[in-house]
C-alpha cells in the first residue's frame, strides 16, 4: 500500500446543529533506514525491509461544549514517560489541549522500530544502532505534532455511533507455556469495540479495539502485525477513511497459533487474523450503531501503585558478576538506584482517563500492560454494551496484573517486572488502587 502524506482530511456539509465536529488524520511513521526492531529482548534485530507502512493516527473531536478531545493510536510498542511528556506538553501549548483530553494509545507493535527510551532495558545497542534510534525518535515527535495538527484543523461537522462485534484471535497466553500453565485460567475478551465517525452516509473514521498482544510476528520486517493488517482492510474497504486500532486490555493474551522461524507463512497467518479482525468492524458498521451524544465529559487521575521489596544492595552486588545480557543491566540499574536515590522507588505512578458521552458510552483508558480482567470487571460494572476498557495508554510501565493474575504468578506481573525496571511485583493493593481510582474519575464525569 502506498504511503499516504499526512492531513487525509475531509470536509462535508451537514444541518448546522450537528453535535459533533470531528476531524481524522494520518501520519506515516515508517521507518526510512535499517532501525532497531522492538519488542522483544535478546539479539538486536535490525529491520530488513517493510511489509507495509506504519502510522500514527488522530481523531479529534469537538463537542458542543466547545472542547476538543483527540486520540491518538500508534503502530508503536509503546511510549515511555518521557515521550508522553514530551508529546502532551507540544499538544498543550500549539493547541490547549488539557492533558486529560489527550489520549494516547499504542498497539503494541512488535514489528516497528525502537523509539527513546521504551524499553531500555531489552537493548544493548552499538553506537550507530542507538543514532538510528535517536533519528527515528526525532521523526516519530515531529509527526505526533503534525498528526495531532492535521486532525484538528479538519474539525467538521459529523456524527458518531458505537456498537461491539466480537473476534476470535485472542488467546490467552499463560495457558500456552507449558504443562503447568495449564492450571490458569483462559480469560480472553474478543470484543471488538467500534466508534464510526461519519459525515451523511460517508464512513471518514472508525475506531475499533481489540484485546491480544500485537506479536504475530517476530522477524525482520517493519509492519503493523494483525492490527496493521486489519486497518488496510478497512481502508481498503472504505477508501475515505482513516481506521484507527485501539489496543485494549491484551496483556495475557496472544493471537494464537503463532508461526516463529518461517516469515512467509507468519505473514499470511498474521494477515487473515487482521481479516478477521476487519470483518468483525465491518459487520458492526454495517449493522445498526447507537449514536453517540455529546459533550465528552473528560477526566484523569493517577494513583500510586505501591512495589514489594526489592532485592538488597548487597545481593545484588554478588550477584552481578554472575549475569549477563538483560538480567545483568537490570542488576545494574537497581545498584544505580540504590546509589543515586538511596534505593529503588517504592511505586509506581499510574494515570487513568476516563471520557464519558453521556450514558452511551464510557470510555476508560488505563496505563501500560493491562491483563483482561480489568477490561471484564469494568464492563461488568459500568455495562457489558455500552464500556470501552483499553490498556496501553501514557507511558508502557510494565505488566498490570489483576490480584488473580499476581497471586497465580509467572510472566506478567511478577517475573516480567524487572524488565521494566521495577525492583519487585506490586503489592496485592494493585487491582484494588486502580479500581478505586477509575470509579472516583467515573463519578466525576457522570
Ligand atoms: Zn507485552
Amino acid at each position: 500500500m502506498k504511503p499516504v502524506a499526512v492531513g487525509l482530511w475531509f470536509a462535508f456539509a451537514l444541518p448546522a446543529m450537528s453535535a459533533w465536529q470531528a476531524g481524522a488524520a494520518r501520519a506515516d511513521i515508517t521507518p526510512t533506514e535499517s532501525v532497531p526492531l522492538a519488542g522483544y529482548g535478546g539479539k538486536t534485530r535490525m529491520s530488513e525491509r517493510v511489509e507495509h507502512p506504519i502510522w500514527l493516527k488522530a481523531l479529534a473531536l469537538k463537542d458542543d461544549s466547545g472542547a476538543i478531545s483527540v486520540l491518538v493510536t500508534a503502530d508503536l510498542v509503546g511510549l515511555s514517560d518521557k515521550m508522553v511528556s514530551v508529546i502532551t506538553t507540544s499538544a498543550r501549548e500549539k493547541h490547549g489541549l488539557p492533558r486529560e483530553r489527550l489520549i494516547l494509545n499504542t498497539s503494541h507493535n512488535h514489528s516497528c522500530p525502537v523509539t527513546e527510551d521504551v524499553l531500555w532495558l531489552y537493548y544493548e545497542f552499538t553506537p550507530e544502532e542507538a543514532a538510528a534510534r535517536d533519528r527515528y525518535t526525532q521523526r516519530v515527535y515531529e509527526k505526533y505534532d503534525e498528526v495531532i495538527a492535521a486532525a484538528v484543523a479538519n474539525l467538521a461537522p459529523a456524527e458518531l455511533a458505537f456498537e461491539q462485534g466480537l473476534a476470535g484471535v485472542a488467546v490467552n497466553r499463560r495457558r500456552s507455556r507449558g504443562p503447568e500453565s495449564r492450571a490458569f485460567g483462559g480469560q480472553v475478551d474478543q470484543d471488538v469495540p467500534v466508534i464510526t465517525v461519519k459525515a451523511g452516509d460517508d464512513l471518514k473514521a472508525v475506531v475499533f479495539g481489540y484485546s491480544c498482544h500485537t506479536t504475530a510476528l517476530g522477524g525482520l520486517s517493519i509492519n503493523g502485525d494483525y492490527a496493521g493488517f486489519a486497518q488496510i482492510e478497512l481502508e481498503k474497504s472504505f477508501p475515505s477513511c482513516v481506521a484507527m486500532f485501539v489496543q485494549n486490555c491484551g496483556g495475557d493474551a496472544n493471537p494464537l497459533p503463532r508461526i516463529r522461524g518461517k516469515d512467509l507463512e507468519a505473514t499470511e497467518l498474521a494477515s487473515m487474523y487482521g481479516k478477521v479482525l476487519a470483518e468483525a468492524v465491518r459487520q458492526v458498521i454495517a449493522a445498526r450503531m447507537k449514536p453517540l451524544s455529546s459533550p465528552i465529559r473528560a477526566a484523569m487521575g493517577e494513583t500510586k501503585l505501591q512495589l514489594q521489596p526489592g532485592i538488597p544492595l548487597d545481593e545484588l552486588k554478588q550477584r552481578v558478576p554472575n549475569l549477563s545480557g538483560m538480567p545483568k543491566r537490570e542488576f545494574e540499574h537497581f545498584i544505580r538506584q540504590y546509589e543515586t536515590l538511596g534505593s529503588p522507588p517504592d511505586h509506581v505512578n499510574y494515570p487513568v482517563q476516563v471520557w464519558q458521552s453521556g450514558s452511551d458510552l464510557t470510555f476508560i483508558a488505563l496505563t501500560g500492560e493491562t491483563v483482561v480482567d480489568y477490561s471484564l470487571k469494568f464492563k461488568a460494572a459500568y455495562g457489558w454494551n455500552n464500556t470501552w476498557v483499553c490498556g496501553y495508554n501514557n507511558d508502557l510501565t510494565s505488566y498490570v496484573p489483576s490480584l488473580r493474575v499476581l497471586k497465580e504468578g509467572g510472566y506478567e506481573g511478577v517475573t516480567g517486572m524487572f524488565e521494566y525496571g521495577h525492583r519487585a511485583p506490586y503489592t496485592e493493593a494493585v487491582e484494588k488502587l486502580i479500581t478505586t481510582k477509575v470509579e472516583d474519575l467515573v463519578k466525576s464525569t457522570k
